[in-house]
């Protein structure tokens, strides 16, 4: 097999005609070898029947079908995990990420310069709102994250096959894939594009599932929150050693006011800091929990992936 396409795709059936259109032939126009994996993570609406009928006209599209909802990170790696090409490329469903860019991603690839090319966004088009927040994220990300040029690349991407096993050989549980993609190394490329609007529909990954991606991109590949947490403690401790000092002296030389506002504000103050510390700390502990727990990202329902004559 030359070539891998994975595409995760819930509740997706307003687009599916679309993309199969435009994506099919941006896949022949590479290689007649190739397969489309069809990753249905857990759709309630009519996606899966409709991805059956173009497999019906195409074998090289297979489908995973997902025994629930696992989310879009746990559905791209159910794909990498069954893919057998050469060449491995990851894209959205929604059509947000222009399948006619897989021919140029394919070209840099085998032209030898490098093993992981990613689409990166020069510009967004869409939502104002989720365009700020991915803004924001990529803002904080960028002085944070220990792992430097993932800038405003995300899941759309191509990758040799070497890549693609260093990548599934990162087991833990949080996935975020744009992060551990760019952490393996390999020689990594890049090619700009301005990312659509979604084809229809509504976004799946509703603003509190971003939210929780980013804070995923936050704790796996920075050790900031914990820092921070340090950090202010001991801004903290010294501020209030000065001012313990000063009710000493206070006291001694007789001018301490009989106060009760900056007892209270320093109760207060404290209070609040140890909550968001404690809330910290258990972010901590729940990831360890989690890769402890060690279970499976995902569960496959149904296999639709052997090719007629198999
Ligand atoms: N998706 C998925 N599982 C989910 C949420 C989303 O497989 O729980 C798919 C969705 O069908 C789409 C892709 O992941 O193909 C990206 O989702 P979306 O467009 O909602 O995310 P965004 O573009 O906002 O990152
Ligand atoms: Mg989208």
């Amino acid at each position: 097999m030359e070539l891998s396409l994975v595409i995760p795709v819930y509740n997706e059936e307003k687009i599916i005609d679309e993309l199969m259109q435009r994506t099919i032939p941006a896949l022949e126009s590479i290689t007649s070898d190739y397969e489309l994996i069809v990753v249905d993570d857990g759709s309630t609406d009519s996606s899966i029947e409709k991805l059956l009928l173009f497999r019906e006209g195409n074998g090289k599209i297979k489908i995973l079908s997902l025994s629930k909802n696992f989310g879009h990170q746990a559905a791209y790696t159910a794909g990498l995990e069954h893919s057998t090409g050469n060449i491995v490329a990851m894209m959205d469903g929604d059509l947000q990420d222009p399948p006619e860019l897989l021919p140029e991603m394919y070209r840099m690839i085998t032209g030898g310069d490098y093993d992981i090319v990613s689409g990166r966004k020069t510009a967004r088009k869409g939502r104002s709102g989720r365009i700020m927040y991915a803004w924001l994220f990529h803002l904080f990300f960028r002085h944070i994250g220990e792992i430097k040029n993932m800038e405003n690349s995300g899941n759309y991407s191509m990758m040799s096959r070497e890549a693609v096993d260093a990548l599934l050989m990162m087991k833990e549980k949080v996935r975020y894939l744009p992060g551990l993609r760019t952490f393996i190394g390999f020689r990594q490329g890049y090619l700009d594009f301005v990312r659509d609007d979604r084809f229809r529909g509504k976004p799946k990954m509703s603003m509190a599932k971003l939210y929780l991606l980013a804070a995923d991109a936050v704790f796996s590949f920075s050790r900031f929150p914990i820092r921070f947490c340090m950090f202010l403690g001991t801004i903290g401790t010294l501020v209030f050693m000065g001012a313990g000092l000063y009710v000493v002296v206070a006291k001694v030389c007789g001018f301490a006011v009989l106060g009760w506002s900056s007892t209270l504000l320093s109760i207060y103050f404290l209070g609040s800091i140890q909550l968001v510390f404690m809330g910290m700390l258990g972010e901590y502990v729940y990831r360890s929990y989690k890769e402890s727990q060690n279970r499976p990202v995902y569960f496959i329902r149904k296999r639709y992936d052997t090719t007629p004559g198999e």
